[in-house]
């Protein structure tokens, strides 16, 4: 992190003074020289003397340390109150929610003065009472920056990659969403600090405040306003005392926000689809892992309720790879997140259930949840970029993945992280541990999100489109990277993607998945090299292929979920179509042993 030294340096200066004052031998600042009231600037008291004969200068360094701790003090009080507030409101939601940022808008609702006035008139005038007050006030203000920042960071891939991982909800809150927010922190922090100092002027002045003779800049502005017309160099000092601080403390911030700011990296974009069927595949036949049965995914909308995923059935076995593929809006996405119970807050799972290991899957609870995810079952995402903490290195983000689930050591956790970045083909290692999100290429940081799913050994892992933000060179090294983890270890893998290629390259079994629906499933070899659905055949007509053919789109696209058609949901964009397909739904049948089709037209097709 690199901070700019000038406005460190500034303030530095300005809270050294204050803490040194009784060392720097200046005179008494409440020894009185009535004689000489409202002096002009000597040598010996190079600020003058106010109107009590008072030394100004020495008054002036006295008066920050109580005007900087109120400040501080009050601030760092209402920083840390508010923001987590914020936090745990923004990340929670729901009750907790409404409770927290409810108590936060009574708060609003009071005039500062008003509730000066109230405690002071209970706790009597004083710096802590000041503290209280000005700690009361400023909740509000950091409870709405962190609790706005929270809603925002807490969409973002990497704060799920966090969930899928297994991570508490405290762990996330802590070392994901508040790093990620402490920009927009410190600025309010540098707005608290200068208004509290501000304030504290503004109260001291009306009597409510620090109590004279201690000396404060607030009571000294509030004394020179009387006598300004005798002696206006007495009211300039504190000003100036107050507005050089207030300019350092806000250069400060912002030094800082720019420094903790998130770094940002161009994504790596592009991809070329080659035909890459291969015939004569054996599909693995190892025992059943997972068993998902009759998936209905609702999300409630203002119109009613809508079915982006409906009666989705599948299974996998040990080591094999299931590819689920179709048209954005297929409901293939929902359905992976729906096997992690990562589904948004929206959507809700309505009916059907998933064998896993003993349990099912859709209705465990967040506690077993925590035990499962990043543990037997993992997940990789589509965009490495936003999928890792920018603000921490790589190495701690593996490691991070082991601590959750086992119980090793620092050292160790960064010794295996270092072992798992070697396992996935990063070279030197042990330096790219300590590297940043931003300093790695696209194809490096997905391998990091690739250890970091394998870090605990998973038995199934989900990667939604995990090659389709890499150029094509890079997404064949991962896809071979992919393979060879699965011949190492043995674990099974479902490959969510919409390109056809890939799928062909990668996968054992596949599914192909349309309006929500399952329309066709089985061997890859089978489906790709003869279609028994028109949407399949659909799909393979419009890839890229090497013979040079022009790709034909599928006319038409997938109808939104809420739209409800009494026959087969692909007839309107479908070739083959007749009249019995308009009104008559279509089932999915069993063509042969482990081929299904849900075209009323298979056996023509
Ligand atoms: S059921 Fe009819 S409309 Fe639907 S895919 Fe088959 S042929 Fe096309």
């Amino acid at each position: 992190m690199k901070l700019a030294r000038g406005p460190v340096i500034a303030v530095a200066v300005i809270a050294g003074l204050a803490l040194a004052a009784p060392l720097l031998g200046l005179p008494d600042p409440i020894r009185m020289d009535v004689a000489h009231r409202m002096a002009q600037p000597s040598w010996q008291h190079p600020l003058g003397l106010d109107e009590f004969g008072r030394d100004e200068l020495s008054r002036i360094v006295w008066g920050a340390r109580a005007s900087l701790a109120v400040a501080f003090a009050a601030s760092l009080i209402a920083g840390l109150v508010g923001t987590s507030i914020g936090v745990v409101g923004g990340f929670l939601r729901g009750i907790v929610e409404l409770t927290l940022l409810r108590a936060v808008d009574v708060v609003l609702c009071f005039p500062p003065l008003l509730l000066a006035l109230l405690v002071v008139t209970v706790l009597g005038p004083g710096a802590g009472t000041l503290i209280l007050v000005l700690s009361v006030l400023y909740v509000p203000g950091f409870a709405r920056v962190a609790y706005a920042g929270t809603l925002s960071v807490r969409a973002q891939d990497y704060v799920e990659a966090m969930r899928a991982l297994g991570a508490t909800r405290p762990r996330i809150m802590l070392r994901t969403i508040l790093p990620n927010i402490i920009g927009p922190v410190l600025v309010q922090l540098s707005l608290a600090a200068a208004a509290a100092i501000v304030l504290e002027s503004g109260l001291s002045f009306l009597g409510l405040g620090v109590v004279p003779p201690t000396p404060s800049w607030g009571l000294a502005i509030g004394a020179a306003r009387a006598t300004m017309d005798q002696a206006p160099l007495l009211l300039l000092w504190p000003c100036l005392a107050l507005t050089a601080t207030i300019l350092a403390m806000n250069a400060l911030c912002d030094a800082l926000r720019d420094a903790l700011e998130p770094h940002a990296a161009p994504r790596t974009t592009g991809q070329r689809l080659r035909d890459l069927l291969t015939p004569g595949r054996a599909v693995p036949s190892g025992d059943r892992l997972l068993e998902l049965r009759g998936l209905t995914v609702a999300i409630e909308t203002p119109q009613g309720t809508v079915r982006p995923v409906r009666e989705v059935s599948l299974t996998v076995a040990e080591g094999e790879t299931l590819a689920i593929v179709g048209e954005s809006g297929s409901g293939k996405t929902l359905t992976g997140l729906a096997l992690l119970g990562l589904l948004p807050e929206a959507a809700r799972v309505l009916t059907g259930s998933a064998r896993f290991d003993g349990a099912d899957l859709l209705r465990l609870g967040e506690t077993s949840w925590r035990g499962l995810r990043g543990d037997a079952l993992a997940m990789v995402f589509q965009d490495p970029m936003s999928s890792l903490n920018p603000l921490h290195r790589v190495g701690a983000q593996i490691a991070e993945a082991i601590t959750s689930h086992n119980n090793v050591s620092a050292a160790e956790a960064a010794a295996r992280a270092v072992a798992l970045l070697r396992e996935v083909g990063i070279p030197d290692p042990a330096r790219r541990a300590r590297a940043f999100p931003h300093e790695m290429s696209g194809g490096m940081r997905q391998r990091v999100m690739i250890a970091m799913a394998i870090a605990n050994g998973p038995r199934l892992v989900v990667a939604d489109e995990p090659t389709a933000s890499l150029d094509v060179t890079i997404q064949a090294q991962v896809l071979d990277l992919l393979a060879e983890l699965k011949q190492q270890s043995g674990l099974a893998l479902i490959f969510i993607s919409h390109s056809l290629p890939v799928v062909a390259e990668i996968a054992d079994r596949v599914a192909v998945m349309y309006a929500g629906e399952i329309v066709e499933e089985g061997p890859v070899d089978a489906v790709f090299g003869a279609p028994l659905h028109p949407y399949t055949a659909g799909l393979i007509a419009s890839a890229p292929s090497e013979d040079g053919k022009p790709p034909q789109a599928i006319g038409g696209t997938v109808p939104s979920p809420e739209i409800v058609l009494p026959g087969c949901r692909f007839a309107p964009r479908c070739s083959r179509r007749i009249d019995r397909c308009e009104s008559e739904p279509a089932a999915m049948v069993e063509v042969t042993p482990g081929r299904r089709s849900r075209c009323l037209r298979w056996a023509e097709l």
